[in-house]
């Protein structure tokens, strides 16, 4: 267990008796029994601590408190949101506050004149999409993990998904925040305008830092009008290098579809195994695509789509505009990780490389499958390069651990290697900070430091993740190890 070398030397009893009377009991978790609950994400090998305190504030004031009482006694703080990351960003640390944040989840407002909400950080993403769409109104960004992750923690990893190829990752939809900085003071940034260019843009500082820099407590996100009914298409192909033909042919033609989305042969006989779909378990990839264009557009889109597939020798090629059929199209994507997940331990990577190397990156992770002896599913977003290579082992068999560790490190290695990024949309957390400066230099990485040190010099705010700064270093020690 990794302890992030943090070493709580003041009297315990003190800054928690200070937190139970400034936010009263309840609020306060201390049995280890419940406090282990909230110790790590769903990351199984990133490592993690174990909480001192639990702490589950109900208002801006109450994260205030924690944030006061916090800097007297030097203690570090992780704020979590529901705890579905894939990259240890919300484990816990040793001798620190767990601040989760999942009961601040109101929708404070649906503007629809301004076409925005605003809304508490543990509104569970779907809760949201639920509330906007009775004013004709949608919330994009989707994870698969949509219907229990937590806005807040959609912001702190700028969370992609489904149908970013068309609308774009969480980002794109922040027009403001309210965040509680490492010295307790609120700040406003932002704004409920279309435009507005004053100052830094302090709120997108925040959008992807992991807790790092700040707790948020509010966020106004724009809207867009509801989509338009879907028509879907799934097709299968022989080579990776077909599959990787038509991504390339869908950007140059200027098609944007609303989900384009891959599966390799892999995960396509792991679903069947797990739905008895009737899936071509012979297929080497298999493409599904939606457009939501609207009407005859919708349909012309899908139909350009189609003539790509085949002209790249697709096997078989599907459409359909019954919304319903096309749901269970989509259902064997949703199903590919729980699908693998039969297949043992998983270790669920995630890298984007340029759309124009998604076929080599597939090529090279079925190459990493053969010389490490393991498993791999990959399945991806194709319409943004974002794959997310899912190794499959025996986590009581040391050796196939060690394997599977070395493969994980050979696929960031190949995805770096192709023009690519160590991570599309689940953050470095825990289990990647030594991969950081690899990908962004090292001036990029003290760019990152002295943010860090202006915002929180006492280094509190998640130590040991994202990267080790010059004050957190101190705190942090050797934290992600593995
Ligand atoms: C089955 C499955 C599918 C997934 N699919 C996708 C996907 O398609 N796309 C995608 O992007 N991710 C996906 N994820 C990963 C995960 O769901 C996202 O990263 C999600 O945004 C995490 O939200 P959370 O509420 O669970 O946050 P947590 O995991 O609890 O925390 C994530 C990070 O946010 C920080 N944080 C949380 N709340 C706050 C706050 N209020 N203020 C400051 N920091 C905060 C934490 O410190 C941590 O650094 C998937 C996960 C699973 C299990």
């Amino acid at each position: 267990m990794a302890s992030y070398g943090v070493t709580v030397t003041h009297a315990t009893a003190a800054w928690v008796t200070e937190l139970q009377d400034a936010l009263g009991t309840g609020t306060v978790l201390l049995d280890p029994d419940v406090t282990a609950a909230y110790a790590r994400d769903q990351a199984m090998l990133a490592p993690a601590g174990s909480p001192a305190a639990v702490v589950l504030p109900r208002s801006t004031a109450d994260v205030v408190a924690v944030m006061q009482v916090a800097g007297r006694h030097g203690v570090p703080v992780v704020p979590r949101g529901a705890g579905s990351g894939l990259a240890g960003a919300s484990n816990a640390v040793d001798g620190a506050i767990t601040l989760v944040m999942t009961r601040m989840d109101a929708v404070l407002e649906v503007a629809p004149a301004d076409r925005l909400a605003v809304v508490q950080p543990g509104v569970v993403n779907k809760a949201l999409r639920d509330a906007v769409a009775g004013a004709g109104l949608f919330y994009p960004p989707d994870p698969s993990s949509y219907d229990w992750c937590t806005i807040g923690g959609n912001l702190s990893t700028n969370s992609g998904g489904l149908c970013c190829v068309k609308y774009g990752v969480t980002t794109d939809y922040v027009l403001g925040l309210e965040v509680v900085l490492a010295d307790g003071r609120v700040l406003r940034t932002g704004r409920r305008t279309v435009k507005g260019v004053a100052g830094y843009d302090l709120a997108r500082l925040f959008v992807g830092s992991e807790g790092t820099l700040g707790v948020i407590t509010e966020a106004t996100l724009a809207l867009r009008p509801a989509p338009q009914r879907p028509v879907t298409l799934a097709a299968t192909f022989a080579t990776t290098a077909q599959t990787g033909q038509v991504v390339e042919r869908v950007v140059t033609s200027g098609l944007v579809p609303s989900l384009l989305e891959v599966m390799d042969n892999t995960c396509i006989c792991a679903v069947d195994d797990l739905l008895h779909a009737d899936l071509d378990r012979s297929a080497h990839a298999l493409l599904v695509a939606q457009s939501d264009a609207g009407g005859e557009a919708a349909a012309a889109e899908i139909a350009a789509l189609a003539d790509l597939c085949r002209e790249a020798g697709a096997e078989f090629v599907h459409t359909t505009d019954d919304p319903a059929e096309g749901d269970l199209l989509l259902t064997a994507r949703r199903m590919a990780l729980p699908a693998l997940e039969q297949l043992g331990s998983t270790l669920i990577d995630d890298v984007a490389v340029p759309r124009s190397r998604i076929a080599a990156f597939l090529d090279g992770c079925d190459a990493i499958a053969a010389q490490r002896g393991l498993v791999i599913g990959v399945v991806g977003h194709a319409g943004d390069g974002n794959m997310h290579p899912t190794i499959c082992f025996d986590l009581a068999d040391d050796d196939q651990r060690t394997r599977a560790y070395a493969a994980f490190d050979d696929i960031l290695e190949l995805g770096l290697s192709l023009g690519g990024t160590i991570t599309g949309e689940h953050g470095v957390g825990a289990i990647k900070v030594d991969w950081l400066e690899r990908e962004i230099g090292p001036v990029a990485l003290d760019v990152h430091r002295a943010i860090k040190d202006a915002l929180d010099p006492a280094g509190l705010l998640n130590p040991g993740k994202v990267f080790r700064g010059a004050r957190a270093a101190n705190l942090a020690g050797t934290a992600a190890g593995r």
